[in-house]
């Protein structure tokens, strides 16, 4: 398979390449456009989505990036990358902007601020165990469009992973955890996938 991009911008990419490189599977660093070309899946990541917003535009990775969406390339977003994967958002930053792909909205800052952030173990459907995972000023899912699918949910019944097609978007850090198994499913959505692009 080819290689997965990792969104480098801003956020903790770092760690979701280390998780890719602990299961073997290759990555490429996504800072410019061409950077888009012949990967298998894009992952956005943790951070803050109001700078990774602005940050696309400056790098001129915006446009290319809601087109691979629309074109079909397997995208996973975690924390901010839901936020930006999001259709509609609520209590969005003034003049934030997203990728959009996901029809649902997600609330950010959900939880509260940095010191309510926790740990939880999530059942997620389609991995046979559950998953330990890091909530970082959360978000989660408050509305649902008819062709998404509810993946993970806390034990309040708040709703903090969906799949839409070829996208994924997970409200936790699975990559702080040490935990591998989502980026197993994300790269299984590749392989089947099997995406290819010229750009
Ligand atoms: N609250 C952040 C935002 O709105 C997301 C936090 C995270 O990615 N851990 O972008």
């Amino acid at each position: 398979m080819n290689p997965i991009g990792v969104l480098c911008l801003q956020g903790d990419f770092r760690e979701h390449l280390q998780t890719f490189e602990s299961m073997g599977q290759e990555t490429i660093r996504v800072r410019k456009p061409q950077d888009l070309e012949g990967i298998s899946g894009l992952v956005i990541p943790g951070g803050e989505s109001t700078v990774i917003d602005k940050l696309s535009k400056s790098f001129a990775l915006r446009d290319p990036i809601i087109k691979h969406i629309h074109e079909g390339l397997p995208i996973f977003g975690t924390c901010a990358g839901l936020i930006l994967l999001a259709d509609r958002l609520k209590d969005a930053a003034p003049g934030q902007e997203t990728f959009g792909g996901l029809d649902v909205v997600v609330q950010r800052n959900a939880f509260g601020s940095q010191v309510d952030s926790f740990e939880e173990d999530v059942d997620f459907d389609g991995i046979s165990h559950s998953v330990h995972a890091a909530f970082i000023r959360a978000p989660i899912v408050t509305e649902i469009g008819d062709g998404v699918s509810v993946l993970a949910k806390l034990k309040d019944g708040r709703v903090v992973g969906v799949r839409q097609g070829n996208i994924l978007g997970i409200s936790f850090h699975p990559e702080v955890t040490g935990e591998t198994s989502i980026h197993e499913y994300f790269a299984d959505m590749c392989r089947s996938a099997n995406f290819s692009s010229n750009n």
